[in-house]
């Protein structure tokens, strides 16, 4: 026998136990972001290197050790895309999408990949939905975008919910503000974390998201950004925080959520469950005011969030233990004459009534097909070509209180289009 080929490490197969509920929640999330009159927008599964490194960011994991970057055969070189912010953003420059409105709203659902240590929660390949609202520079739309972040899970049952939320102020105040950080953790650079200690050069912010019990100890009487902010970015915050306590949104700030892409300023914010392992971030986002006119567009304000739908899924696996995987009908077929019928039959009550019924074509005994019905939690079996029963009848069993009746084939879908209401 030849070697088995396996999955690429970090990936995972959605097999049809799991990919019932990952399209139940699909179908919810497109429901939603309509509701909130997000469209949905697809862009390409690989992009020039370039799209990545200007917007994300030079400095960061993503765009240093975590992407998928290949040199293609005319020499360009492309990337798997680690996010989708950047691709909805060059869709919206290239496809001059402001011109058609001043804002516009999109969403996704996509996968993404970063070359991560895999663990609970992380993979190489994940799917991320969101959305990006582009045009608005007002706090109001930092709301919106949080609200749809946040009732996404509420609605799906999702409880123990910690929002959290920061302002990073404008470049200009991001800048004094890095300077006097650089300035007090300079002293302390031996007794910070290797990674801090090589971030205080390139992202010193990102020290303040250590989780690192040393960097903790010395981050705790760090300058604050809050004494940075002018009184623009102190106002704005202001609104969404009256706004999302109008909202019931409970949140708390915090003052060393700092994100880790580079084209964030303003209001970041994100979601976190105690309940899904150490890879404990649901969703996290943002305002990014520069980020279009950074990729060669005009000057347009944006703001958005991305979602883990994986780290999602792990939550509602544990609720979902209830959900009804039930099938309508299973036809079982006493011979091979039966089973030609079955399809046809089948093919009738699915188009006519729209209900879903499986048919035997293993070619088994009534006796396994009857145990395959119990199997897959049939509610009606259809029983054709026994012997007691004539040339033109059937045997529909109500496998729920084990009642059942001879019928006219012809008169099967009547008997279902009658009874079939209040089963
Ligand atoms: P980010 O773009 O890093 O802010 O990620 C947004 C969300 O995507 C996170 O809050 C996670 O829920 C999810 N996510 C990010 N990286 C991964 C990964 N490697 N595996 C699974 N989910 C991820």
């Amino acid at each position: 026998m030849s070697d088995l080929i396996r999955n690429i490490k970090g990936t995972k197969d959605i097999l049809p136990l799991d990919s019932k509920l990952w399209l139940e929640t699909e179908s919810i999330i497109h429901n939603f972001m309509s509701l909130h009159g997000y469209h949905l927008i697809k862009t390409p599964v690989f992009e020039k290197t370039e799209l990545f490194n200007r917007s994300i960011g030079e400095n960061t994991d993503i765009v240093n050790k975590e992407m998928y970057t290949w040199e293609d055969r005319d020499g360009t070189s492309l990337t798997l895309r680690p996010e989708l912010t950047a691709s909805v953003v060059r869709s919206f420059i290239q496809n001059q999408l402001g011109n058609l409105s001043p804002i516009q709203r999109f969403y996704y659902i996509d996968s993404s990949f970063r070359r991560e240590r895999p663990q609970k929660g992380r993979q190489r390949q994940f799917t991320q939905y969101g959305v990006e609202s582009i045009g608005s520079h007002n706090p109001e739309q930092d709301v919106e975008v949080i609200l749809i972040a946040f009732r996404i899970y509420q609605m799906l049952g999702v409880n123990d919910l910690a929002v959290n939320i920061n302002s990073i102020g404008s470049k200009e105040s991001r800048l004094n503000y890095v300077v006097d950080l650089k300035k007090f953790l300079t002293p302390f650079k031996n007794k910070l974390s290797d990674i801090s200690q090589s971030r205080l050069e390139s992202n010193p912010l990102r020290i303040l998201d250590s989780k690192s019990k040393k960097d903790l100890e010395i981050i705790k009487d760090a300058p604050l950004i809050s004494d940075y902010l002018n009184e623009k970015d102190q106002a704005n915050f202001e609104v969404i925080q009256n706004l999302l306590i109008d909202l019931n949104i409970p949140f708390k700030i915090n003052e060393n959520l700092v994100r880790g892409l580079d084209y964030y300023n303003g209001m970041i914010f994100e979601i976190i469950s105690d309940n899904i392992g150490a890879q404990s971030a649901l969703c996290g986002g943002g305002r990014y005011d520069r980020l279009v006119e950074q990729l060669g567009g005009k000057s347009t304000p944006a703001v958005g969030f991305a979602a883990g739908l994986e780290r999602l899924m792990l939550i509602l696996k544990e609720q979902s233990e209830n959900l009804d995987y039930s099938t309508d009908i299973y036809i079982i077929s006493s011979n091979e004459e039966a089973i030609s019928q079955s399809i046809v039959i089948a093919d009738i009550l699915r188009n006519k009534l729209g209900i879903k019924v499986i048919t035997e074509t293993l070619r088994r005994s009534v006796r396994s097909q009857m145990r395959e019905a119990n199997k897959i939690n049939a509610q009606f079996v259809i029983i054709i070509g026994q012997e007691d029963t004539s040339n033109n009848e059937v045997i529909i069993k109500n496998m729920k209180d084990g009642s059942q009746i001879n019928a006219s084939i012809d008169k099967i879908e009547s008997y279902f289009g009658v009874d079939y209401e209040y089963k």
